[in-house]
């Protein structure tokens, strides 16, 4: 079996409503997926975190690299990838279009054996999972209080048992929207924040004291992620749980904040974080300082089926009955490609998402989905 191929595919949408996190604005979606295909037909999907267009050139200079080699020999060509940037590219975008074609091997190994990624990965531990529904981003021409609280009551009314909303825009306001949504979604529902690296040391102190009252599950990015020191003051001097992580990128970006003890749960992306390959040695490092993994999900059907793999191999930790079981993050903001690309679209019934059965990651891609979100002017 060899690689013949590797294309990728630059989905776009103009959002009529464009939204903003703490640090970035969102007025169109982009998202790039990858193909590769094999000698005898077989093709896998990957997807990379992050901008799409960078991420698509840097997936096509490693590409030379991967025709007609052996696409089961996933560490191989992990190590031979990774070593080809290493000096200039240790984490970064380089890591995400990596990420991107190390999730499209691991379709195809799960399509060579005509097994499931997560009976590769050791086994199916279970075959669904919970989700939690992220968005409340703040939006132009609303009022952000209101628009977030009536937001988060319908996903809870939708079945979600816990809701993730954006902060960082400044701690009065930030409270007053934490509050409204508690007040919507009932004592009952899960509530965090994601302040999206949006307030500075004292910002993220002030917030997380004051904003403990209205039980928050954990702080997300609450400093800017290469700031592991000021993670660690944050995480002392306030009483939320610190997660983090979605921007650090392969085992050396998560040794210094799991050593460390900067966080309290770690959020690696599959499709940033190295793929499938690197996502297990991640995991397994968090397991070894008792730091809870709870994945970065933001992207298409082709990330949410690969995380759903994932998260169904992941062993309870710790072993014992009625466990910890990994919950995933489900994107309720507008994108409508997100489930048009596959035949049998990803969906929660009462929060909870089943685990793709078929072979690999488990979809079938639409090609003419692909073709109709494609970014035109794009190679
Ligand atoms: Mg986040």
């Amino acid at each position: 079996m060899k690689i013949v191929s590797i294309a990728t595919h630059i989905l776009d949408h103009e959002l009529k409503t464009p939204f903003e996190s703490a640090s970035m604005r969102f007025d169109r979606r982009q998202h790039c997926l990858v193909e590769i295909t094999c000698d005898d037909g077989t093709v896998g999907w990957g997807e990379c975190l992050g901008p799409a267009l960078p991420n698509a050139a840097i997936v096509r200079a490693y590409g030379g690299r991967l025709i007609g080699r052996d696409p089961l020999e996933t560490e191989k060509l992990w190590q031979d990838l990774y070593s080809l940037f290493r000096d200039q590219g240790q984490r970064g975008l380089s890591v995400t279009a990596l990420s991107g074609i190390d999730v499209a091997l691991w379709d195809i190994k799960g399509k060579r054996f005509g097994v499931s990624v997560a009976t590769l990965l050791g086994g199916r531990v279970r075959e669904s999972v919970k989700a939690y529904a992220t968005g409340s981003f703040r939006r132009d021409g609303v009022d952000r209080v209101t628009d977030n609280a009536e937001e988060c009551a319908g996903h809870v009314a939708a079945g979600f048992h816990a809701v993730k909303i954006k902060i960082g825009f400044g701690v009065a306001e930030d409270l007053a929207v934490v509050q409204a949504v508690r007040e919507a979604v009932g004592p009952d529902a899960r509530l965090m924040v994601d302040a999206n690296h949006g307030y500075d040391v004292l910002e993220a102190i002030e917030l997380g004291q004051r904003a403990a009252e209205f039980d928050i599950d954990w702080l997300e990015e609450p400093v800017i992620p290469e700031q592991l020191s000021a993670y660690r003051a944050v995480r002392e001097r306030q009483p939320i749980p610190i997660a983090g992580g979605e921007t650090w990128h392969g085992r050396f970006g998560f040794k210094e904040p799991l050593e460390t003890r900067a966080i309290d749960i770690v959020q690696p992306d599959l499709c940033g974080v190295g793929g499938f390959t690197e996502m297990r040695r991640v995991a397994d490092m968090a397991a070894l300082h008792g730091v809870r993994l709870v994945p970065h999900v933001w992207g298409t059907a082709v990330q949410i089926a690969a995380s759903l793999q994932f998260c169904a191999s992941l062993l309870p930790d710790p072993p014992r009955r009625n466990s910890i079981a990994p919950i995933l993050e489900f994107d309720r903001t507008h994108n409508p490609f997100r489930q048009a690309i596959v035949k049998a679209p990803i969906e929660h019934v009462n929060g909870v998402v089943a685990v793709p059965e078929g072979p690999g990651i488990g979809i079938e891609i639409d090609r003419h989905a692909i073709e109709e979100f494609r970014l035109k002017d794009a190679r």
